[in-house]
């Protein structure tokens, strides 16, 4: 069983028409793949999903999932950007855009009482090591803490399925400020996954990390997918695939990694349900 359920298109900021990736997805022997272009934001940027676009993809997508029927499922989500203030309400997306699932995600990190948001993605540690000093007076704890605080409040405030890239945070960090084996860090990430638990959300293994080269690991790693096994939490891989080629990126050594985290079991949106399968 193949599934991907973390692609964007060119609706988003992936760069090409979804039919290409309906293609590859075929072409790998996928039996499911998701849409999730990232929620359309109300402010100028060059990633979110344009609301003016909304008809046009609504059909596309219909069009495709009929043209396609039979060869592949397809599923159309979305992925969150949670950003306390400024973002719409997932819940009136999900309705807005008659989604099957939706992916809540932090790309953006608020300081409370600041204007300015620190961008924890992208391809530059720069902007990772400018956000950090300006906005957090080059406090990292302070910085991580901020992180999870803010993925915490989309977990308690918002309803979405799965849970994006949970420790991306990690990314432009390679180990400089943090090794993510301190106690501080581990009872962050801990808290974390009880409120995961608590709430019934997914946890996706995102492989985008690995074949983007800018993590030697999915998000998350070997150690959180261990707590992940002993909570209990339902688990997904994703690619976060933004190419065509990127649909399975580096989906075998996702799937290692899960299974020596003692993972059996993975689920999928099908037929309009979660369900679990053996991995
Ligand atoms: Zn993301
Ligand atoms: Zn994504």
């Amino acid at each position: 069983m193949l599934t991907n359920h973390h692609t964007h298109s060119y609706y988003s900021d992936g760069n090409s028409h979804p039919e290409e990736y309906i293609r590859q997805a075929i072409s790998l022997g996928f039996d499911l793949l998701g849409f999730t272009e990232h929620s359309p934001l109300p402010f100028d940027n060059n990633f979110s999903f344009k609301e003016e676009k909304k008809e046009e993809y609504l059909s596309l997508f219909a069009a495709l999932k009929a043209r396609y029927k039979g060869q592949i499922e397809l599923v159309l989500g979305m992925e969150m950007d949670y950003i306390p203030g400024i973002m719409e309400d997932f819940e009136s997306l999900t309705t807005g855009f008659g989604l099957d699932y939706s992916i809540g995600s932090v790309h953006l990190v608020r300081n409370s009482g600041k204007e300015d948001l620190w961008f924890i993605d992208g391809p530059l540690a720069l902007t990772y090591d400018s956000g950090l000093k300006e906005i957090f007076g080059g406090d990292i704890r302070k910085a991580v803490a901020a992180y999870y605080r803010q993925v915490n409040d989309m977990l308690e405030t918002q309803r979405f399925d799965i849970i994006g890239h949970i420790d991306k945070i990690k990314m432009h960090n390679r180990r400089r400020y943090f090794t993510g084996d301190e106690a501080w860090y581990r009872d962050l990430v801990s808290g974390t996954l009880q409120l995961i638990k608590e709430k019934g959300v997914i946890v996706e293994v995102n492989t985008r990390g690995i074949y983007k080269k800018r993590s030697d690991t999915t998000y998350p790693g070997p150690g959180i997918l261990k707590q992940i096994m002993l909570l209990n939490i339902p688990v997904m891989i994703n690619s976060d695939a933004h190419h065509p080629p990127e649909v399975d990126g580096a989906f075998d050594q996702a799937l290692s990694l899960v299974k020596e985290a003692g993972i059996r079991e993975l689920v999928r949106f099908s037929n309009h349900q979660w369900e679990s399968y053996p991995c």
